[in-house]
């Protein structure tokens, strides 16, 4: 099947409500473009320099957003145009988010990664440092980023059991969180457990290999 066509599919698969990332890393500029043709706004990358490289080079309507681990050093090169950073997992990066978006005049959008899988090989804010981040004067005093919810990776694991159990981890700290802290996006689904995630209450899925075919190499 084509692009156009894996999109089409994914995009009846899931409800009104949820936002599709379309995970585009390793990928050439062609086949995001192939996507865009095909209706697609919202992509996402993984390496910062990757996905400047490519804004430089595609349509400016389109809506970046990083879902990568990040290097603090390396945040200045997507501050100008980047929408939406998911993977943010300490006060150390969001103070740089926050400095990086303050010398371009915007606020920058941020979901905290918090870390819902039992593997050590996963990144994230463990759940009990949440409120310790949010509360803290350092990031209250933070006024060039605004997080508007969570993003969560589930286990490496066929065992639908586990994943959906670790979902419903980050539903359950997204619904207590949410309502004081004005969140509205909760991102958490891939390829493999999309249907799952938005089954436990994701309303953003980050979905590559279902809509560009396998990656050789991340
Ligand atoms: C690569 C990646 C995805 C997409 O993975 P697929 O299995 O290809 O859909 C989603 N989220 C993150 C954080 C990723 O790095």
């Amino acid at each position: 099947m084509s692009i156009g066509e894996n999109l089409l599919d994914i995009q009846n698969n899931i409800p009104k409500h949820v936002s599709l990332v379309a995970v585009s890393k390793t990928k050439p500029t062609s086949d995001i473009l192939e996507a865009y043709e095909a209706g697609q706004r919202i992509f996402g990358e993984n390496k910062i320099q990757e996905m400047a490289g490519k804004y430089d080079e595609l349509p400016k309507d389109i809506s970046w957003h990083m879902i990568g681990h990040l290097q603090r050093n390396k945040v200045k090169y997507m501050a100008h145009f980047v929408d939406l950073i998911h993977g943010v997992d300490s006060l150390k990066t969001l103070k740089e988010i926050n400095k990086q978006a303050a010398r371009h005049r915007r606020t920058i959008a941020c979901l905290l990664q918090v870390k819902i899988a039992t593997e050590t090989t996963k990144f994230g804010i463990p759940p009990n440092q949440i409120t310790e981040i949010l509360d803290s004067e350092e990031f209250k005093s933070l006024e060039n980023i605004q997080i508007k919810g969570f993003m969560g990776m589930a286990s490496f694991t066929q065992d639908d059991a586990t994943i959906q159990t670790e979902f419903k981890l980050l539903k359950t700290l997204y619904d207590q969180y949410a309502p004081t802290h004005n969140f509205d996006t909760l991102s958490m689904g891939m390829s493999g457990d999309y249907s799952l995630a938005i089954s436990c209450g994701s309303n953003m899925v980050r979905v590559g290999s279902a809509i560009f075919g396998h990656r050789n190499k991340i």
